[in-house]
């Protein structure tokens, strides 16, 4: 209590002295690009899936633009220490998508390296992951997929794909017959949540649908 007296939480964008559970303020809130995409329909999201793995649903929450208020949330969630952004996040995101009767089996967030994970101390899908578990009571497995070292593609001849780090994934026991709703912060180019995805489908007789709190294409 003293503590919210001496240091009052604020908008992360304005500034304004805000309820302690809040991220935003109402103004800022409204700037807030959502995408509304329907988790069920074809989505630009879908699409650059699609290119690399058969995905079953996609959903985005928020358009991550240059100079944007969405971009300034992510980074304080990841940069910042604002771990509890992935519980706001979370919330938004139980607002603006449902699963009716599709639900997926298990939640999965894309890990980190064990080195970023020290640097950071914490996961910043974490908090995320397990907020939407416990609305949508569909578990979670933080152990399923770990993340091995970086390496370098050299094989590929496209120069593009050459220059590129590339992201190995392992799943870490046998899994068969699950929907797994994959999820990660940003959206890019898809490679990442493309290496986890192929774990996941070789692992067994599986299904990905995928997640994103921001999406950047
Ligand atoms: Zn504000």
């Amino acid at each position: 209590m003293i503590l919210d007296l001496l240091f009052p939480n604020r908008c992360i964008h304005c500034n304004r002295i805000i309820d302690s559970e809040l991220l935003v303020c109402d103004l800022c809130f409204s700037q807030i690009h959502f995408t509304h995409y329907n988790y069920f329909e074809n989505n630009p999201v879908k699409e650059k899936c699609l290119l690399f793995f058969p995905v079953e649903n996609t959903f985005a929450l928020i358009q991550f633009e240059e100079e944007s208020l969405s971009r300034k949330i992510i980074h304080d969630l990841k940069y910042r220490s604002r771990e509890k952004a992935g519980k706001i996040l979370a919330e938004w995101t139980t607002e603006r998508l449902e699963f009716e009767d599709e639900k997926p089996d298990l939640l999965v967030s894309v890990p980190l390296h064990p080195k970023k994970l020290k640097e950071r101390g914490y996961n910043q899908l974490h908090l995320f992951t397990e907020t939407l578990s416990s609305y949508y009571k569909i578990p979670f497995d933080h152990q399923l997929i770990k993340r091995n070292h970086y390496s370098k593609a050299q094989a590929l001849k496209d120069k593009k794909h050459r220059l590129e780090s590339i992201n190995t994934f392992s799943a870490t026991y046998p899994i068969t017959g699950k929907h797994i709703l994959l999820i990660d912060d940003v959206f890019t180019t898809g490679n990442t949540i493309s290496s986890v995805a192929w774990e996941i489908l070789n692992a067994g007789n599986n299904k990905v649908s995928v997640l994103v709190m921001a999406v950047d294409v």
